[in-house]
């Protein structure tokens, strides 16, 4: 486990995200909107990385499956925008309410699960503070009131921490709210729907009403008839998807975790049904692998399976529910969610079956029957993931000018390399223009930079995170060599210019 020293400052990523260009605040001229978020060209290049990744590793080039056979995954890419009667049909059109809690005198809104309250443990419980779940500093505000209140000063092992989601009205009437000063304003927990909604077409009447997709993986299962009608797919086979979904999050917060627009990238794999426990244990164990592959570090990255109440109503009896979670600066000392893998049962195929009266089931032609698969859902958020890779590169590094570096794998590093030529003169450019125009058709991005000092070139790649920086000098011209300086160690050696592709193409291969 890393330690507290470890912790990184949350302010100071954003800032780095900022300066660089990889995350915007969207709008931002015009003030932001709260719960949005904008990515400059390397984060766009960073989060392209990633999905890619994650299409080629989940739908090109699988892994075997737990029985050696290749696994057979196909893509989809549906629309945000279905008929209102798919969300009717998946619970979300009045389900998909994560209960809120409302306070009376802030008016501020808060999920109910994310909300708990310190009281006293010795039974005194005439008086609660509540906090949001995540922020320290409004539940060490919350220890300290309850102190002023009890006259006493209070450590973490004087008081009881409850969650207010299954609050009794005699406990929240003894409860000041996060951002209130009188007891009793927060209201009980009430259904609040979060899907964005729109109007169809010119009139704009409620029969128009339609939802911006709140998830992807409904698109995949009313799709599933036509994926098996059109293609040579048998069980057991996934369909993938990734894309934007929309949430009209109450309190969006932690820079882009909670957001009210974001990217999902989502697998339905659909198996027969006595071999969910199978192919759940499979998918929970791969899709851990595939996030440490990432350069997600061990300590920073958990599986934490649900308890048996935690899980869906349909998902009670199945083989269960994991998340792959990550410590996040905001998060720690724990961990929040990059990724859930679920058991949904036949639930969604049926339920789509029964509101649009298509059948969906399947055929077994080897044991002639027809029955509803079972899905297993690895359901995870490309920006959650983004942010991650964010918060697991960004190194403090005293000892060079830019006092810290981005410790991209070379997979995920949005440039590849760097050419700059040492000054604007003497055919220094011209070579440097030469090499970067040979370099870009086969690793991608790759940077050319003239100006400033080569410090402090040196210094803004280390930022981007960028691997490897060539520098063409006034010794090229002579002996065909070029300096290559490598990020993470600020090693430098001197190699031939004719070599400087193959150098590459071996160092960025893992
Ligand atoms: P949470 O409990 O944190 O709200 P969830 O369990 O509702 O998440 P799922 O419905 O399982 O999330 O969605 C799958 C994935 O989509 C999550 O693991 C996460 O990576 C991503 N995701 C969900 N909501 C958001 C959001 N508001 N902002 C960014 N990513 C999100």
């Amino acid at each position: 486990m890393a330690d507290q020293s470890e912790k990184k400052s949350m302010d100071e990523i954003m800032a780095l995200c900022k300066r660089r260009g990889f995350i915007f605040q969207a709008s931002e001229i015009y003030g932001g909107i709260n719960g949005f978020w904008d990515y400059g060209p390397l984060g766009a290049q960073l989060k392209k990385n990633l999905k890619d990744a994650w299409w080629q590793d989940t739908v090109l080039t699988p892994p075997p499956g737990p029985d050696g056979r290749p696994l057979q995954i196909v893509g989809l890419d549906s629309c945000i925008i279905q008929n209102p009667r798919v969300w009717v049909a998946s619970g979300h059109v009045g389900g998909f309410n994560d209960p809120m809690i409302d306070c009376r005198e802030s008016k501020r809104r808060y999920r109910a699960d994310h909300l708990f309250s310190i009281a006293l443990a010795d039974g005194a419980n005439t008086r609660a503070y509540a906090f949001v779940d995540g922020d320290d500093e409004g539940k060490a505000r919350a220890l300290k009131l309850l102190g002023k209140y009890a006259k006493r000063t209070l450590s973490e092992s004087d008081v009881t921490v409850t969650p207010l989601a299954k609050a009794t009205p005699d406990q929240l009437a003894i409860t000041v709210g996060p951002d209130a000063k009188e007891p009793g304003t927060l209201t009980e927990p009430r259904a609040f729907n979060l899907m964005f909604k729109t109007y169809v077409g010119a009139t704009a009447s409620e029969d128009d009403a339609a939802y911006l997709r709140p998830e992807t993986a409904q698109g995949i299962f009313v799709n599933f008839k036509n994926v098996i009608d059109t293609t040579r797919v048998k069980l057991p086979f996934g369909i993938a998807q990734m894309g934007k979904a929309f949430r009209n999050e109450v309190t969006p917060r932690n820079f882009t975790f909670r957001s009210r627009e974001f990217e999902q990238m989502e697998i339905e794999f659909f198996c027969a049904p006595g071999k969910t426990a199978e192919w759940y244990r499979f998918w929970r164990d791969l899709r851990l692998a595939w996030w440490r592959a990432t350069g997600l570090r061990s300590d920073n990255l958990m599986l934490r399976e649900h308890e048996r109440d935690e899980l869906a109503h349909y998902a009670k009896d199945g083989a269960g529910t994991s998340d792959v979670e990550y410590r996040f600066p905001f998060t720690h000392p724990g961990f929040g969610e990059l990724e859930g893998i679920a058991d949904r049962s036949d639930f969604d195929l049926k339920q789509h079956w029964s509101h649009s009266k298509v059948k969906l089931e399947y055929f077994d032609a080897d044991t002639q029957e027809r029955y509803v698969p079972h899905v297993i859902e690895p359901s995870a958020g490309a920006d959650r993931g983004v942010l991650a890779l964010l918060c697991e590169a960004y190194t403090k590094d005293p000892s060079r000018p830019s006092k810290v570096f981005m410790k991209f794998t070379p997979r995920m590093s949005p440039l590849k390399a760097a050419v700059f030529p040492l000054v604007a003169k003497e055919g220094m450019p011209e070579t440097a223009e030469k090499l970067h125009q040979e370099l870009k058709p086969r690793f991608g991005m790759v940077e050319f930079d003239v100006k400033q000092t080569i410090g402090k070139r040196y210094a803004r790649m280390d930022e981007a995170g960028c691997p490897y920086c060539f520098t063409i000098d006034g010794d090229t011209a002579k002996d065909q060599s070029v300096t290559v300086r490598e990020r993470d160690t600020c090693a430098q050696e001197r190699i031939g210019l004719d070599r400087v592709t193959e150098y590459l193409a071996e160092r960025l291969k893992s």
